[in-house]
């Protein structure tokens, strides 16, 4: 994709601010570092927002200048906001080529932060206490490094004496920030070890059940789980595919609970700043064939749960839908792996609801006699259209004559271009004549205006004329000329363009037509769609309208075309 310009300038301002970080230019600004994880939510010094309001104001009393510029996806306005999860800590090590050890980066902004302090690019960085910078032995060891390298880093909270004392109070801090960290992720762990015992409902209850934010109760949905026990009653009887399944459940507005689709990476950059997700409205989608399987072969359906070790106990925090027995039986049907037995509606017809009674409107329904397809109308009393049926091959044919038709005869190209010149000429006589009453109303506005223009003064202070009022006529007289010009150009567009592109649309129906005659009768319908509006028969007369595009062809036939193919009522074929 070719970026436009805006992301093209977007992208250079971006360059050019990294070149002037690298060159030194903000080597006296510091950068301010918030982090917030996502599941330590009781904690007040959590909150992006309170961490921006502090060390800013921190910044400001130590006269501490911030770095005025942003980064995209690493910082703004010179603070960086970082969202993580506590409870996924990676503490992955890899052993790398030679001597290194690489840690798995859990918070690429932070580390980010550190390789450019480390080069030197900003004087320091400001977070709001320790435990926000470190979180482990190796983050706290970097921040040392750092220190000792004469990069300075300020806590918002707590000043440290550059002394031994100091560097005590730091150390304790720097346990408490470690400690406080492994606790939470800790509790979180235990949590949902401890309630899986106690046969609670610690992940998201599936479809059919209704997650309330509260895992001791999981309530049926009342819309859902009555169809949910339907499908595994119906699908235990055993002639029922999971196809069939599938579209039984769609026709009874059964829907999939609603889900918000993934944030896109913008709307993710623009959560980095907020202590709150951005909110994306959910939806609920129909059924899949995965997800029919999905709640066919889950047991939570029977009232059951998964335990720590994978086995299913029974649930505290839900009621079955399905009894045992019928969830066991629709397992064996599944291990079967059913064929379709049935089908719910027979597929369809080729040109269901496309031909119509020209008199009483109503449709001419497509059936199966003796292997052929047929068409016929319950037209309503009293309608005088006796031609009531007829075979798909009339109507494919018909079509197929009739497309014919749309395209130019040999004669008319011939005639399309001896015609033309005269037309042209016709054309452009028109158009001088356009210019002329053009320039002489053109020419009326400009005196307007001028008049306008010389005696500003004069009219606004005999009060004839507000400012308002002035400006109102010059608008709409520059408005006047420029419509003439409008006028002008679209009067240049040729009429020798219009006619090609015309007959480059009757050549492309002329290529269709190969196609057309080969093809099976879906394929033919998919081609009548893109052409014609409108299909109905009066008599054995087909009238028609085709599609916007398709009419400067239509208008030479006289929408109705007569069924019976033979050379009666067709023109000639090159
Ligand atoms: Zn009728």
């Amino acid at each position: 994709m070719e970026p436009n310009q805006t992301q093209k300038n977007m992208t250079e301002i971006e360059n050019s601010i990294i070149a002037d970080i690298v060159s030194g230019k903000y080597k006296n600004f510091y950068l301010i570092y918030d982090r917030k994880s996502t599941d330590d939510t009781n904690n007040q010094k959590n909150s992006i927002k309170y961490q921006k309001s502090e060390n800013t104001r921190f910044a400001f009393r130590e006269k501490l200048p911030i770095a005025p510029i942003s980064v995209e996806g690493f910082f703004k306005e010179g603070i960086i906001s970082e969202r993580h999860s506590a409870f996924k800590e990676n503490s992955e090590m890899t052993f790398g080529n030679g001597d290194k050890v690489q840690y798995s980066v859990e918070r690429p902004k932070f580390y980010k932060l550190v390789e450019w302090l480390n080069n030197g690019y900003f004087k320091g960085a400001i977070f709001l206490c320790q435990d926000r910078a470190t979180r482990n032995k190796g983050d706290e060891t970097i921040i040392r490094k750092l220190i000792n390298a004469g990069v300075d880093i300020r806590y918002t909270l707590t000043t440290y004496d550059k002394t031994s004392s100091g560097e005590l109070h730091m150390d304790i801090d720097g346990m408490f920030a470690k400690h406080y960290s492994r606790v939470t992720s800790e509790k979180i762990s235990l949590t949902i070890r401890k309630s899986r015992a106690d046969g609670l409902c610690t992940h998201k209850a599936p479809v059919g059940y209704l997650n309330q934010g509260n895992m001791t109760f999981k309530p049926q949905d009342p819309e859902r789980a009555p169809i949910i026990l339907k499908m595994f009653k119906k699908y235990a009887e055993g002639s029922w595919s999971l196809a069939d399944i599938a579209r039984w459940a769609i026709e009874e507005g059964f829907t999939m609970p609603p889900v918000r689709r993934r944030r896109t990476e913008a709307e993710m950059l623009e959560d980095e700043e907020n202590d709150e997700s951005t909110q994306v409205e959910a939806v609920c989608r129909p059924p899949t064939y995965n997800n029919i399987h999905k709640i066919l072969t889950n047991p939570f359906y029977m009232g059951k749960i998964p335990g720590n070790d994978g086995q299913y106990f029974d649930s505290t925090s839900h009621e079955a839908i399905v009894t045992e027995e019928i969830f066991n039986n629709a397992q064996l049907e599944l291990k079967k792996n059913n064929k379709s037995a049935r089908y719910i509606k027979p597929l369809d017809h080729p040109f269901r609801n496309m031909i119509r009674c020209a008199e009483c409107k109503r449709t001419y329904t497509p059936y199966l006699k003796k292997g052929h397809i047929y068409f016929g109308s319950r037209c309503a009393r009293g309608c005088n259209n006796h031609f009531r049926s007829f075979n798909l091959t009339l109507i494919t044919r018909t079509l197929e004559s009739l497309i014919g038709n749309l395209t130019f005869t040999k004669e008319e190209l011939d005639d399309i271009d001896s015609s033309i010149s005269t037309e042209i000429a016709t054309l452009d006589k028109k158009r001088i004549d356009l210019i002329e009453s053009n320039e002489r109303k053109k020419k009326k506005v400009r005196e307007d205006l001028a008049y306008l223009n010389a005696n500003r003064l004069t009219l606004l202070r005999t009060g004839a004329y507000t400012p308002e009022k002035i400006k109102e006529e010059e608008d709409s007289m520059n408005l006047a000329l420029k419509s003439f010009r409008d006028q002008e150009e679209a009067s240049d567009i040729s009429m020798a363009q219009t006619v090609k592109e015309v007959i480059k649309l009757s050549e492309l129906i002329k290529d269709t037509l190969p196609h057309y005659s080969l093809c099976n009768s879906y394929e033919k319908e998919q081609i009548v769609k893109i052409i014609f509006s409108e299909l109905s028969f009066s008599g054995k007369t087909l009238n028609f309208k085709t599609k916007n595009g398709f009419q400067s062809l239509e208008n030479r036939l006289k929408n109705h075309f007569v069924t019976n193919c033979g050379p009666t009522g067709n023109r000639t074929r090159p």
